[in-house]
């Protein structure tokens, strides 16, 4: 696609206006991810571009919530169909059983689904499931695992990890999280002297979508645990969901949670979300129910199953539910893994390349070896210096890469050969860069 630019600002313009109307002059953190943000006026496959014309090949992916790329055919002619009908009538509508249909198809553990309007949404809920169902107060959660900003699930995604992070959290919630390592021994400690852990979170991938890998086999301790205590066991797939495999993290390695958190892939790259459940646990959110009368859960919302969302994921699960796109955006992701680990061998560069599925991560500092950060802890992998982390941003933005955020990216099956290629050279480059800024080491 040719570029459509919108013209009629500048980017300079744009982020002074922005920074009058908008605090940080951002909707989201992340957003700016070195200097200034760039804007993007149009995105489609696996390019985006910005006000001013720039074009990017994209490893966000819509923050990891598309997984066929930018504006996939199926994906705009159902949100454009859908638009024609009524954007939205707040009543129970066909496309929401079939969504829901879709997701239970797919996700084991989703036996019952619950739309909602955001991941954050379907933490926050699965949280207060899990404490009405078996009338306990506490969650257990990983260090730096990031299940959502609201109260009941931000504790522990940063150091220091039992305190909340930033101001504002309402007192006692940070007690409500039991926050740990990802170590099986301290799990079962604390679920043997705690009898009031109602749920144990983990995503799925190990924290921030697998940037910092967890133990061989910790998932089933976890499974053997949650039985063995019966506490909940909840998986955050919002990221790993539909993209480790049609069935996420559980549908691969079989696995299966109590309850789900979905957003992103769920609702094709739209605003939403849904925690799916066991059907005994969900039953809490049945309004009328009557064998839970005593442990019902009030939860509304809404945009919560909105049509102009579930045409959209509908068309997307349809193609997930095929297998066909994650060959792709694997094949891609382990080519740029490969490309990576070469490059850094060949500079000499301490550090390492990994990740699953669809994602790649750069770790600079000394590794086991050029494939892993096997023995480091969350703070050494997540602790480069954020003066690192966005000269490496802007490197590869320069050079006309948009990453996902931190030091790594997400494929999709829209990105081609050709994009491996440029992108490794631009990998190189921005590398060269950070040596010759003397901000990575030599291995
Ligand atoms: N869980 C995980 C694993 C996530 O990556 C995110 C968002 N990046 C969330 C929960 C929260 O989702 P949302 O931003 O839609 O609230």
């Amino acid at each position: 696609m040719s570029s459509t630019a919108d013209t009629s600002h500048t980017q300079k313009e744009l982020w002074e206006q922005s920074l009058a109307v908008m605090p940080g002059g951002l909707s989201h953190p992340n957003r700016r991810k070195a200097d200034d943000p760039i804007y993007i006026s149009h995105a489609k496959g696996s390019r985006m571009w910005d006000v001013e014309g720039n074009e990017y090949i994209d490893y966000s992916m819509g923050s990891a919530s598309l997984l066929l790329g930018h504006a996939h055919p199926d994906v705009v002619k159902a949100i454009q169909e859908q638009a024609s009908l009524g954007t939205y009538t707040a009543s129970c509508h066909t496309l929401e059983v079939e969504w829901a249909g879709l997701i239970q198809e797919l996700i084991p553990s989703a036996e019952r689904v619950r739309f909602v309007a955001s991941g954050s949404e379907a933490t926050a809920l699965a949280a207060r499931v899990a404490r009405a169902y078996t009338g306990k107060t506490k969650i257990i959660r990983f260090q730096n695992h990031y299940n959502g900003w609201s109260d009941l699930t931000i504790t522990g995604s940063e150091t220091p990890y039992d305190e909340a992070p930033g101001h504002g959290v309402v007192p006692g919630a940070a007690e409500t999280m039991v926050v740990l390592p990802t170590d099986p021994a301290r799990v079962e400690e604390k679920l043997k002297a705690d009898p009031e852990i109602a749920g144990i979170f983990v995503e799925a991938s190990g924290a921030n979508w697998g940037s910092v890998p967890m133990p061989e086999g910790f998932l089933q301790d976890l499974r053997d645990l949650s039985d063995k205590y019966s506490v909940v066991l909840i998986f955050d797939e919002v990221i790993t969901g539909f993209r480790w495999s049609p069935g996420g993290v559980q549908g691969l390695t079989g696995i299966i949670p109590d309850m789900t958190c979905m957003a992103k892939i769920v609702t094709g790259g739209n605003p939403g979300g849904a925690l799916g459940g066991k059907a005994d646990i969900m039953e809490v959110l049945n309004p009328r129910t009557t064998t839970h009368a005593d442990r019902k859960v009030v939860h509304k919302g809404t945009f919560n199953g909105a049509p102009i969302v579930a045409a959209p994921a509908v068309a997307t699960l349809k193609i997930v539910k095929t297998g066909e796109p994650h060959k792709r955006a694997n094949a891609v992701a382990q080519k740029i893994r490969d490309g990576i680990r070469v490059i850094l061998e060949e500079h000499q560069v301490a550090g390492a390349a990994y990740g699953e599925a669809s994602t790649y991560h750069i770790h600079f500092g000394d590794t086991p070896s050029r494939d892993s950060v096997e023995g480091l802890t969350p703070k050494d992998v997540r602790g480069i210096p954020a003066s690192t982390v966005y000269a490496y941003q802007q490197a590869l933005l320069d050079r006309g890469i948009n990453n996902m955020s931190h030091l790594g990216g997400i494929t999709s099956a829209a990105h081609t050969d050709e994009d491996v290629e440029l992108t490794l050279k631009a990998i190189e480059g921005s590398i060269e860069q950070l040596m010759s800024d003397g901000l990575v080491g030599r291995s």
